[in-house]
């Protein structure tokens, strides 16, 4: 059985118990409508923990756009039954009030890593990020901390702010789980028309192909431009961002010396895609 829980003192209480007897506790944080993706992250935090908490909520902070909170997909019942199904001990789904009450004042900034990309194409998204995980980590007390690949950035963000700050949680990275045809699973994919649905993998499959031409010692900045092109001529755009970077600090890379890593940010109709390789 899953235990529904929505406040931070009943969570601390079950989190206490399991501690005592000395179990070790893993938590998946996420914003719901769940898919492959998020269970691949409870199937990994099963393996290496003990007792495994999902959380659950639409974080206000991290949106830079108002309709797409609004839009955002919500479905807690079928969620429930998924995490149930996936053998999950607690799921946390704290209200708004909960998380941000009366009087709540504090934003954690990670500069540098979390500055360019998304920092830069949605401003405060990142600070809105590192609060909620920073008080997710504080109100679970977990000792492991399941995120995805999917959100590349992201990852980075977090595990900065968990040296930088001492938290002692240890931060897991999965694997980005794709569908058949090669798109990055996101819980925003169910916005897509069928028709731009049908064009989506349009992106994974330019950006494989530039990071094959550049293994094989195409420049990075000709492979770009080409995946550009292909990407802009299968129907998707504008394009935000589609950029080679070094893996962990995000700054420009213009070769393959270093770790690298490819990240892409593409409009199609009114859905933002986001995807991620190494390179
Ligand atoms: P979200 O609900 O979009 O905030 O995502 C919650 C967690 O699931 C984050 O750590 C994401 O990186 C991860 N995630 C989302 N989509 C995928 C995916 N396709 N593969 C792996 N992890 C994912």
């Amino acid at each position: 059985m899953t235990q529904v829980i929505r406040t931070s003192a009943e969570l601390r209480a079950r989190v206490a118990a399991w501690k005592r007897s000395g179990m070790l506790v893993g938590v998946v944080p996420t914003m719901g409508a769940l898919h492959d993706g998020h269970l691949s992250l409870v199937a990994e935090a099963r393996k290496q923990s003990d007792r495994v908490i999902v959380t659950i909520f639409v974080n206000p902070m991290q949106f830079n756009n108002p309709s797409d909170l609004e839009k955002y997909p919500r479905d807690e019942g079928h969620d429930l039954a998924l995490l149930e199904a996936a053998g999950v001990d607690v799921l946390f789904a704290p209200g708004v009030d909960e998380v941000y009450p009366e009087g709540f004042s504090t934003k954690i900034t990670v500069s540098g890593v979390s500055e360019p990309l998304e920092g830069a194409f949605r401003p405060g998204h990142f600070e809105g990020v590192a609060t909620v995980v920073a008080k997710l980590f504080g109100m679970t007390q977990a000792g492991r901390a399941f995120f995805g690949e999917k959100d590349w950035q992201q990852l980075q963000v977090v595990r900065r702010l968990v040296t930088d700050l001492n938290i002692p949680v240890r931060v897991i990275g999965c694997p980005t789980i794709r569908e058949a045809d090669g798109l990055a699973m996101s819980s925003r994919n169910v916005r897509l028309s069928p028709e731009d649905r049908a064009i989506a993998p349009a992106l994974p499959a330019a950006m494989e192909r530039a990071a094959a031409a550049m293994r094989a010692g195409t420049p990075v900045a000709e492979a770009l431009e080409t995946a550009r092109a292909e990407i802009a001529a299968a129907g998707l755009g504008p394009i935000e961002y589609l950029d080679l970077r070094h893996a962990e600090s995000l700054a420009p890379a213009s070769d393959l010396n270093a770790p690298a890593r490819m990240l892409a940010a593409v409009w199609l109709g009114d859905v933002r895609l986001i995807d991620n390789i190494a390179v």
